[in-house]
């Protein structure tokens, strides 16, 4: 019977497994070329960076090469192949919602911005112009609210754009209202990265 190998254990167990000695959670002594700190390691694959050391791989080759991958039968391998294939349709819906909704954002960022330039030519003629204060008291928390969506769709982790995309308002301006107030979103990292200022310094007076 042929079978697939699956994976039954995290990365740095089976580098353990091999010999490696794990020095932090992204590096790694190698088994293979002793060098020290040399393999750099993230979830799913591995990499000595020593010259000439051919020690990398993923999971699923290191646990075979180690005979701890598990055998699947025929009805599993289906329901595997399923489950990824589904997994595979989410992605390609969660990415072609996203950027659909990330282009309707850089539009609603463009027409924000030409109510502020008209405001500003409107204010050099004249700076107690009505209609120019109006648009700017329109436009500004506006541009606030996109560039903070912007900044969660493009850089925060996929629960967090997830519910932008699908959950009710009020989670919706939640979120948006923390990373206006934070000035930023962290990352799948828990990296800050700062909102975006598409056009900084556009409006001077
Ligand atoms: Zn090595």
């Amino acid at each position: 019977m042929t079978a697939t190998a699956q994976v039954e254990f995290s990365l740095p167990d089976l580098l353990r497994c091999a010999g490696a000695r794990i020095v932090s959670e992204r590096r790694a002594d190698c088994p293979s070329c002793r060098g020290r700190r040399t393999i750099s390691y993230t979830a799913d694959v591995f990499n000595c960076h020593h010259a000439g050391c051919g020690f990398r791989g993923s999971a699923t080759t290191l646990a075979r090469d180690l005979g701890l991958a598990k055998r699947l039968s025929a009805a599993e391998r289906r329901t595997s192949a399923r489950v990824r294939a589904q997994a595979q349709q989410a992605a390609a819906w969660l990415t072609a919602e996203l950027r659909a909704r990330r282009f309707a954002l850089y539009d609603a960022h463009q027409a924000l911005l030409s109510i502020v330039f008209g405001a500003s030519a409107r204010f050099r003629r004249d700076m107690s112009d009505e209609i120019a204060w109006a648009g700017l008291a329109y436009a500004y928390p506006q541009l606030d609210s996109v560039r903070a969506e912007l900044s969660v769709l493009e850089a925060a982790p996929i629960p967090d754009r997830l519910i932008l995309l699908k959950q009710s308002d009020s989670h919706h301006k939640e979120i948006i209202r923390r990373a206006i107030e934070r000035g930023g979103v962290k990352d799948a990292n828990g990296r800050f990265v700062e909102i975006e200022v598409y056009c900084p310094g556009v409006f001077q007076v």
